[in-house]
């Protein structure tokens, strides 16, 4: 077998064997396959495709090619949820102290943000003394005693994955179904959980683009999973225009507290409640969405919440007085140059203008500043006067403001008709 072999076969459009998907696996997670006949080989899967058997094989081999985590000292059914990555996505806040309140454990392992995505690991260490990387008993105790934590995702889960995903990124050839739903799941099939739900979002923000290919990423996600033995679901939501009103990492702490509160934007809201509902049910958990409404009103998440940021370092004090975050103070007014009703916010231009002002990085060793962001005072479907202010940034002296102002600008669209508010779930798939 060699590699030459196995690109040529992808090359002409033949199904590849178990065993030499593994040797392509192995052989560039060892360094003995060079980067170029990787590319090639890649190349080849992104315009040949793969099938289910291959990208099911591919997952396997990416998962076995590091550690697998175990979970079996904790009780009960264990869960996690994976996002896509979106623009405003700080649902993993809600959600996650949610279902722990209803019993259930969740031992989530996030990433960093990258390109106009948001990660989930920045905006937590936003929170002064929050640590992200704990040691697995330390991980797991506070699971077992708060009911969830989040952590960054170890080195040695996965490597494949790692080394694929960024020559992927320097070789446009990210966006292939099976390179994806291998890419999401070998690192989810190593972090151990039972059951796992998937957010897939779609839209101008989003990686699937269509609401048919993320319909085909949810199934073939959520096949393999079936295949090794355990459950998963997923719910298929809307990325045209940001979640919430909040982008940036500490801002986007601030509205999951009010979220938490019950106060949170109707958006945010809703598709919280759903994919709560969603995990429980993972669980074997029946409860309609005024069950969790009732729960968010009872205070038992927000408590949970607190906790979770006391027991990892953090400062709890937060929750209640959010001035103990970095949010900067230089706050520039955006207004609108007509009167009319806003017809589009694009989530992808909105997160390009959040990583200029500083708040996301292009390349994974950026540093980034945790207190900038964008506040989204208008979104679709509301009315606006010429001069009214539609949006503020919150930039510091590292910003490029200009830049960013420019592109808020052009993220909006406006029409003299009045619009429906899309919906945010648009499906959920079992
Ligand atoms: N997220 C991942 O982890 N991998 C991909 O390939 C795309 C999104």
């Amino acid at each position: 077998m060699t590699m030459y072999d196995i690109i040529r076969k992808k090359r002409d459009g033949m199904e590849l064997k178990k065993e030499e998907i593994e040797f392509v696996v192995r052989g560039y997670t060892k360094g003995e396959i060079p980067d170029y006949q990787m590319a090639a080989f890649l190349m080849a899967v992104y315009f040949r495709g793969m099938s289910e058997r291959e990208t099911y094989d591919l997952t396997i081999a990416m998962l076995e090619s590091g550690e697998q985590l175990d979970l079996s000292s904790l009780k009960g059914v264990k869960l996690d949820k994976h996002s896509s990555g979106g623009v405003g996505d700080k649902i993993s806040f809600v959600v996650l102290p949610i279902v722990a309140s209803f019993g259930v454990k969740i031992a989530k392992m996030s990433g960093r943000g990258l390109g106009h995505t948001g990660g989930t690991i920045d905006k937590l260490e936003s929170i002064p003394g929050m640590k992200t990387t704990l040691k697995k008993e330390e991980f797991l105790k506070i699971v077992d005693e708060v009911g969830f934590s989040i952590v960054s995702q170890t080195e040695n889960l996965a490597p494949a994955d790692k080394k694929i995903y960024a020559l992927r990124d320097a070789t446009a050839t990210v966006e292939n179904l099976s390179l994806i739903a291998s890419s999401i799941v070998s690192k989810k099939l190593a972090a151990g959980a039972d059951a796992i739900l998937f957010d897939v979002k779609v839209g101008r923000g989003a990686f699937m683009k269509d609401l048919e290919q993320a319909k085909k990423l949810a199934y073939l996600m959520i096949d393999i999973i079936k295949r090794r033995g355990k459950r998963a679901k997923a719910v298929i939501s809307n990325m045209d225009q940001p979640l919430g009103r909040m982008v940036g990492n500490s801002l986007e702490v601030i509205e999951a507290v009010e979220c938490l509160r019950g106060n949170g934007p109707t958006d945010v809201m809703q598709l919280s409640y759903v994919l709560s509902k969603e995990m429980l049910d993972l669980a074997g958990i029946q409860v309609a969405e005024e069950d969790i409404e009732r729960m968010v009103h009872s205070g038992k998440p927000l408590t949970l919440f607190k906790r979770f940021i006391e027991h990892q370092g953090g400062d709890p004090q937060i929750v209640d007085d959010p001035n103990k975050l970095p949010v900067s103070k230089n706050i520039l007014d955006v207004r609108s140059e007509c009167a009319g009703y806003i017809a589009k916010v694009d989530a992808e231009a909105i997160g390009r203008a959040c990583v200029m002002l500083g708040g996301g990085r292009t390349r994974k060793e950026d540093d980034i500043d945790h207190s900038v962001g964008i506040e989204l005072v208008k979104k679709i479907s509301e009315w606006v006067d010429a001069g009214e202010v539609i949006a503020r940034l919150y930039y510091s002296s590292r910003s490029d403001l200009t830049a960013a102002l420019e592109l808020v600008k052009s993220a909006y669209e406006f029409s003299e008709q009045p619009l429906k508010i899309p919906p945010v779930v648009l499906e959920v798939i079992e």
